[in-house]
């Protein structure tokens, strides 16, 4: 993800923004080796950044998987204080923001970095990320409507791309089934809507899994530190 040299330099707290502004406009900034004058200049995260001849130190890249508790908002702020995902990290001193969102009445797995690059390729839709949720659904579904999620259901007349879907319990006396639906498009609502399209609400969603990355060994509210393994396997 490129960024504006000066947001850079006043993140890497060199200077605040207009303040470095001046800095590049002197000449006195260089990136990969030459000096930059030009004012919004893009830069990479890669990119060698170096004031007076000093290269400028970046926030260290961090990646935690978060097990989103129901009843917190996946948001760094909320205008309305409500509690955030944010709540759960309180010491962590990096600017995270969560890859992709779980609705407020959503738990499951919650991917959280400031590696904008990352994030930007594993939301990107030709990444097709795979994404597993288990859902308490109103009514058991017929074999037919579970083929219906998997070739595609319309929401917003727009075709939902192949999923895969399996009953994995029902209960005949309560009307309600336990469906792991796995999809790699990341449209709004799109679990919820898509058991919609077939007539079966969802009562109850979580998600099981993003990617290889999944909930097992954490407690709702808790998070761990990706293994620089999975970092790698990512990227
Ligand atoms: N689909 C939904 O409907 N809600 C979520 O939180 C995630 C996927």
């Amino acid at each position: 993800m490129s960024e504006r040299l000066q947001k850079v330099m006043a993140e890497a707290g060199v200077a605040s923004r207009r303040k470095s502004e001046e800095l590049i406009a002197a000449g006195r900034v260089w990136v990969n080796g030459k000096a930059v004058t030009e004012q919004g200049f893009k830069v990479e995260r890669h990119d060698r950044i170096e004031v007076d001849g000093v290269p400028i130190q970046k926030e260290n890249l961090v990646y935690f998987l978060l097990y989103k508790p129901r009843g917190v908002i996946t948001s760094v702020h909320d205008e309305k204080n409500r509690s955030t995902i944010m709540s759960f990290f309180p010491d962590v001193v990096q600017r995270i923001y969560p890859v992709g969102r779980l609705d407020y009445d959503t738990s499951g797995a919650l991917l959280m970095t400031n590696d904008g690059e990352l994030a930007n390729k594993i939301t990107h839709p030709k990444y097709k990320f795979e994404k597993t949720y288990t859902a308490k659904v109103k009514g058991i579904p017929s074999i037919e409507k579970i083929e219906r999620l998997e070739k595609g259901v319309v929401i917003d007349h727009k075709k939902t791309a192949k999923a895969k879907a399996k009953i994995l319990s029902s209960d005949t006396e309560k009307q309600t089934a336990v469906i792991q639906l796995t999809i790699h498009e990341g449209r709004n609502h799109q679990v919820k809507n898509m058991f919609q399209a077939i007539g079966h609400p969802v009562m109850k969603l979580k998600r099981e899994s993003y990617g290889f990355l999944n909930t097992d060994g954490l407690q709702p509210g808790k998070w761990r530190a990706l293994k620089v393994s999975e970092v790698n396997r990512l990227k």
